[in-house]
């Protein structure tokens, strides 16, 4: 056997979970198509993640927190969900925090990732190769290289992004459903400030995002038509942020762009099965979300901790990693926990991305809602602010919200 359990995939997945692995005394290889340099100085791509207060924990535990660049870690206190001329606003303040999350760029995290994986010896990278065919057999699990080479391990998971090849090569179906929209997404610059605030801003035509960085810096997400994604990507730097001022209505003053654009055709993904024989399924993987609702890479690590937690005990318990009963609880525990998340973000596109004007009234009822009724603040807040141990089963924001809303001993007044 190459080693105890193999991945498919460096992204921060991938590699996340290598790092749960082998804090748990098993060996690990990781098998990534790309060359070494784009793993360890991973390039710009536009996206920054919004990441939970559990998915921070998570990250320290593994010793990714610490290769991130404090200054590029921003907090995220206060979100404001428009509509038209409606709002709502979601502030940390309210429940007793300093931030709601955190913004990381996704090549910072990446970057991160892999230097704790790199200076892990339980884990080994292989660069430059390429999955082209996986199975299983009673006793161990192989892939083949494109080089022809196979590797064989007690274990294989796939975190080869929402496109899987692995999960299609061991037989395991996906529901894929394709927005038809991009989003688009880059830095700009503004003179106008974003008083730290995140915006959702849903309009028929578009959906619209701020994600505030530095004091006059933001990331700019922009849900928009293929056609007109690649229009703006390939326009002067002037004329796009021209457009851009406009389709924000100057709100944030002049703009300037301050990064490369990145686009992103919007397609979610389901597996039907999140593990087989011998065989898991972590990260984008197993759940690929719109990101709308940011959640993609926070359900991502929760993956990461609900399948580590099994491989050890599995391997403590019977010696063999790939435990089936341990391996069918992973799943429960994923899938119970990421379902409601994953059908809740399409509804909130189905509402709100819907350009038909039918939608308008019930997307206005909803941000009068939230501005009225605490309960809907307190679900959106206590999914972002939930720093236990990852949700087991959908009503573990019910015991959030309750802690939330916990009589808290009175302030002296003097
Ligand atoms: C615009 C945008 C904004 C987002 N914002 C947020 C947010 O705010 N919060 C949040 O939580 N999430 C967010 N997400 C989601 C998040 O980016 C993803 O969930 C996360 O990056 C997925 O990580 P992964 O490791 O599962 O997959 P990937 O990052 O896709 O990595 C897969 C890896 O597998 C490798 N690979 C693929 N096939 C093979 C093969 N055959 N052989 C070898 N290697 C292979 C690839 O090269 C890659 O390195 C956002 C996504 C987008 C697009």
């Amino acid at each position: 056997m190459d080693a105890q359990v193999i991945i498919v995939g460096a992204g921060p997945a991938g590699l996340c979970l290598a790092r749960a692995l082998a804090q748990r005394g098993l060996s690990v290889e990781v098998v990534e198509r790309q060359a070494q340099e784009a793993l360890a100085q991973p390039a710009f791509d536009g996206r920054e993640i919004a990441l939970t207060h559990a998915s921070m924990r998570t990250l320290r535990e593994l010793d990714v927190w610490p290769h991130l660049p404090p200054d590029d870690i921003a907090p995220l206190r206060r979100a404001r969900i428009m509509d038209g001329g409606s709002e709502f606003r979601v502030d940390a303040i309210d429940f007793a925090h300093d931030r709601l999350g955190t913004l990381v760029s996704n090549h910072l995290i990446r970057a991160a990732a892999w230097k704790a994986a790199a200076a892990d010896p339980g884990i080994r990278v292989r660069t430059e190769a390429k999955v082209e065919a996986a199975g299983s057999h009673e006793d161990h699990a192989w892939i083949r290289l494109s080089s022809g080479e196979i590797l064989q391990a007690p274990l294989l998971i796939a975190a080869d992004s929402r496109f899987s090849e692995t999960r299609r090569a061991m037989g395991i179906p996906a529901r894929m459903h394709d927005f038809g929209r991009s989003m688009l997404v880059c830095r700009m610059r503004h003179t106008e400030p974003h008083h730290g605030d995140a915006w959702e801003w849903f309009d028929r035509e578009q959906a619209r995002a701020v994600l505030p960085l530095q004091e006059h810096l933001a990331s700019i997400v922009l849900t928009v038509s293929g056609t007109q994604a690649q229009r703006l990507r390939e326009a002067p730097a002037d004329v796009f942020a021209r457009e851009i001022e406009a389709r924000f209505e100057r709100r944030l003053g002049a703009m300037e762009l301050a990064s490369t654009i990145h686009a992103y055709p919007l397609v979610a993904t389901w597996a039907q099965r999140f593990v087989g024989h011998r065989f898991a399924l972590a990260g984008d993987a197993a759940v690929g979300m719109h990101p709308v609702t940011a959640h993609g890479f926070n359900l991502g690590l929760a993956s990461v901790e609900h399948l580590a937690q099994a491989v050890g005990e599995a391997q403590k318990r019977y010696q063999d990693p790939a435990a089936p009963a341990l391996l069918a609880r992973y799943q429960r525990r994923h899938r119970l926990g990421s379902l409601p998340l994953f059908i809740g973000t399409r509804a909130v596109v189905d509402v709100f991305g819907n350009p038909r004007s039918i939608m308008q009234p019930l997307r206005r009822a909803i941000i009068e809602a939230g501005r009225r009724l605490p309960p809907l603040r307190l679900a959106l807040a206590a999914g972002l602010l939930d720093d236990a141990p990852r949700p087991a089963s959908p009503f573990a924001h019910m015991r959030v919200a309750a802690q939330i809303l916990r009589p808290r001993p009175m302030r002296p007044t003097t």
